[in-house]
Order: structure tokens, then sequence, then C-alpha cells
């Protein structure tokens, strides 16, 4: 390894290579704090010449390579399972054309997902694509976890606003894949773009993303509707839709969830609502006007006892700030909580959060609940202690058991934190072996030696249970 560390140290310079113990720590988990493992090293390349170059030299040396942007991923997707080079974008964080004319704008794939809306403000647009992480995750890891986020319910989620990337492929060459960001948009071929997007780092790495912006709406109608509990409030959303109104975004916070955030932020929510909807509406100044009148509507005869419509912008800014800090909050009420992603058709949604409750006597567990309800994309927050075995194997189990009742009504068990080590094991209860094959088969083009981000997605014959080591604690 001394003669790859000297040769990798020639590429990026001492400042873009970490392979000192402790500071090696900083990279051994991803937001999925269960699961740990301290990479070989990590570099850091400044440019796209260098990540060729660090892919090619990694390749002759046969070296696993783990693409990592910010570390925000919910799903062990940037462990290094067994050792390897992280590959860290993180200095790569230009934005290299703002294109407004064309609504686009090319990006380096470590430029964090806030800066893409806070460049592009100034001429009237936004870039969509808003996970609650936003003002950490890079456009990198969003493309390869295809992220949604609370604003994706109705302008649709990183695919949909992806142009265009750059892929080096695992030996080091380069690729361009979709619009190239000097030509017009043109769609003909085989949609490559479309399967990089979602691939979690197994297929290369993304050194370049040519995103779409949005002209901002002319108006904003956002809504925070107060319910006696979460079974209201999950009849409204489908009361909503159903009504043929989709609105941008549409979240819903519970009652300790709620209570968590109001202590920590004190934006002025309930402290004794059993359940609280954010509904935001965009689009033209009536129509908007009219569809709010409609859903306050909707929302009154599914029980509301309170309705408050943001006053200002600052007003809006603040209640989506609070929302989408909700998981820092959880730092005051628990040591530790596992973040769970399932999906259902959204009619099931009262189904799903009366099982949640059920899970959480079963376990002898808190659950709280902080979620994309539009898009049926539960995010169940199962607290712990992860200084107590029993009640970390308990948490994971607890967890299993919600998603495995999500394939059950129909869904699916992940929204848009991806796969990564987390939820191997489940890919078999929602993929048949066929449709596993054909998986492996396509990203074989792609990375024929399995080299890059090595262990994620794909069920291993050990079933994970040499990895997720805690599920073997006693429940
Ligand atoms: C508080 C909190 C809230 C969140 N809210 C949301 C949400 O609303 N919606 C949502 O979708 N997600 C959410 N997430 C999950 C996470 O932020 C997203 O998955 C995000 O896209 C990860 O970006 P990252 O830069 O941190 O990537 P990382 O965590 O570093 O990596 C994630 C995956 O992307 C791969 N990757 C990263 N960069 C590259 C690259 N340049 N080339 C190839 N592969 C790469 C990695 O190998 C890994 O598989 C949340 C996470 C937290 C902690």
């Amino acid at each position: 390894m001394t003669d790859l560390n000297q040769a990798i140290r020639d590429i990026v310079g001492d400042k873009g290579f970490i392979a000192e113990p402790e500071q090696l720590i900083v990279y051994e988990c991803d937001a999925l704090t269960l699961e740990k493992k301290i990479p070989t090293a990590v570099v850091l390349p400044a440019n796209r010449a260098e990540v060729i170059a660090i892919m090619q030299l990694c390749h002759a040396h046969q070296v696993p390579v783990i693409p990592r942007g910010a570390g925000t991923s919910l799903s062990g997707a940037v462990l290094a399972v067994e050792g390897g080079i992280v590959l860290c974008l993180s200095r790569m964080q230009q934005i290299l054309m703002m294109d407004l004319p064309n609504q686009r704008a090319l990006v380096e794939a470590g430029c964090v997902n806030a800066w893409v809306t806070r460049a592009a403000q100034e001429g009237g647009y936004y870039y969509a694509p808003d996970p609650s992480s936003q003002y950490a995750c890079t456009l990198g890891g969003n493309v390869a976890t295809n992220s949604g986020g609370p604003h994706t319910l109705k302008h649709g989620v990183t695919t949909n606003h992806v142009l265009g990337l750059e892929l080096v492929l695992p030996d080091g060459e380069p690729l361009w894949l979709g619009v190239h960001p000097d030509e017009g948009e043109d769609h003909s071929g085989i949609d490559l773009r479309g399967a990089v997007i979602g691939s979690e780092g197994m297929f290369g790495v993304v050194t370049q993303v040519l995103v779409k912006l949005m002209p901002e709406p002319e108006c904003y109608e956002t809504l925070l509707v107060v319910f006696e509990s979460v079974e209201q409030a999950s009849r409204a959303v489908g009361a909503i839709i159903r009504d043929g109104i989709i609105p941008g975004a549409l979240e819903m916070m519970d009652a300790l969830i709620t209570r968590a955030v109001e202590e920590a932020y004190q934006f002025g929510f309930p402290l004794d609502a059993g359940a609280i909807l954010i509904v935001e509406l965009d689009g033209d100044s009536l129509q908007t006007k009219l569809d709010s009148e409609q859903v306050q509507a909707l929302c009154t005869k599914q029980g509301a006892r309170e309705i408050r419509r943001a006053a200002s912008a600052q007003e809006r800014a603040e209640l989506w700030k609070s929302r989408k800090r909700a998981f820092g909050a959880i730092g005051r009420i628990s040591p530790n909580y596992l973040t769970q992603d399932g999906v259902v058709p959204r009619s099931k949604l009262p189904e799903i959060m009366h099982y949640i409750t059920e899970v959480s006597s079963r376990y002898k567990l808190r659950i709280c609940n902080v979620f994309h309800a539009g898009d049926g994309n539960i995010h169940p927050l199962v607290l712990f202690d992860e200084r107590d075995a029993d009640q970390t194997a308990r948490a994971v189990q607890a967890g299993e058991a919600i998603l495995e009742r999500c394939l059950e009504l129909g869904g699916s068990i992940s929204g848009e934190h991806g796969i990564g080590v987390e939820k191997r094991s489940l890919m078999e209860r929602q993929f048949s072996e066929h449709d596993l094959q054909a998986m492996k088969d396509l990203r074989s083009v792609f990375d024929p030696h399995g080299r890059c981000n090595p262990h994620k997605v794909f069920p291993t014959a050990k079933r994970c249970a040499d990895f997720f080591i805690r599920k073997q604690a006693p429940a």
C-alpha cells in the first residue's frame, strides 16, 4: 500500500490525502451510525483530472474505491466494508456555468445542493430537488441516490432535474451521459444517464452534473394544518390528492416530533397537536389561492382544528427551516435514532401509521414520524440508546418490521435514501432473482470487477448477517 499511497499523494498533494488513523475516524460511517468501518485512506481530489488519475491508479492496483460526497446517506452507502479508498468529492464544489437563458447550470459533483438555488435565485430560478439535508449533501450524492425532498411531490425527484452528467468509469475512462453542456437537448438513444442516477456509486464517480433550473413560482401559499390525530391527518392527505390538487409539498409531523421540534427551535407549533400537515401550493396567483381555499376546506372536513397560513416569505422560510431541522431536534429526546425510509400507496397511509404504533409497543421503543406524506414516503425514526445492545437490536428489528409491512401493502423498502448496506437483505423481498440479476448485469457493464463501492445494494450469500452485527444481539 505504501507505493500506492505515494502515487496518490503525487496526484492530489498532501492536502488531498488522509491516512492518519485519528483523521480517518471522520470517515468511518455516514448518517447511519450503527455501522462503522475505518477506510484504508481518504482521497480528496481537487478536479476531474485528478479523479481520472486516481481511478486509473486504483484500477491498476485493483483497489476498491468508495465515492463519497458529504456522507449524509442514511443507509451506510459510503461504508468501506472491506477497506479501500474513499474518494471524497467535497473539494470539487464549483458552479462551472450558470446558463439562465437555457434554464440550466453545470456544477461539480461536490457542490452542496442548496448552493445551486442560492446561485440561481438572483435570476429568478431555483433547483427543485430539496432533500432536508440540502445544506450539507452534494449533487453527486443526490445523483447516486436519486434524492427526493419535501418539494419533489409535484416537481419530481433528482432524475427529473438532471439533464446530463460526467461519469468516470472504474478504469478511469470519462464518459458524458445525457445532454452535453455545449449542446442543445438531445434525448435520442438509450438513457444511460437515467441508469446511473440511483446507482449508489457502483457505476463510477460522477464529477460534473448538468442540472435543470426552474423559474420561481409567482406565488406560494404555505399552510400549517393542525389535527388531533395522525389518522385524521393521513385521511386529509388522501382527500387532497384525490381532489386533483398536487401541492408542491405535503409533509406530516406526528405529536412526538412536533414537540421535539418546538422545544428545539420555538417556531410556534402547538405542543398538544396530534399531527401536523405542512401543505405548500405554488404556481400562478389565482390558481394557487383557489387551491389553497380548497385544501383548507378539505382539511376542515377531515377534522383539522386549526389552519395557519404563512403571512410572509420570512414566515414561510422559518417554517421550512424548522421542518428541515427535525432530525436534529431528536438529540434532545433520545441518544440515538434509526431513520427508516419506506413507501406505501397513499391510500394505505392510515394503515401503515397504525402499524407503526403497534410496532412501537411491540418492541417497546418510541417511534416518531416526520415524512413526505404526499408521496406516501414514510420516515419513522426509531429512538434507542446505542449503549444498550438489547435496545439496539430491537430498533433494527422494528425498522425491518415496518419495511416488511410496506412491502405487504404494495410499497417499497426505499423512497429516497437508497439501500446501501442497511437494506441489502430486504432486496430479495422486493425483487425477484431475475430482477436482481438484471441489475447486477447492468452494473457489470460499468464496473466489470465490482470494485466501485462494493458490498452495497445486492444481498450477499451470507444475507448480511456478517455485517449488520447488532441484529444478532439478543432481543
Ligand atoms: C438530516 C437528514 C435529512 C435527509 N433528508 C433527505 C431527504 O429529504 N431526501 C433524500 O432523498 N435524502 C435525504 N437524506 C439522505 C441523504 O442526505 C441523501 O441521500 C443525499 O443525497 C446524500 O448526499 P451526500 O453528498 O451526503 O452523499 P454520501 O452520503 O456521501 O453518499 C451517498 C451515496 O452516493 C454515492 N456518491 C456520493 N458522491 C458520489 C459521486 N460524486 N459519484 C458517484 N457516487 C457518489 C456514495 O457512494 C453513496 O452510495 C437526509 C439525510 C439526513 C442526515
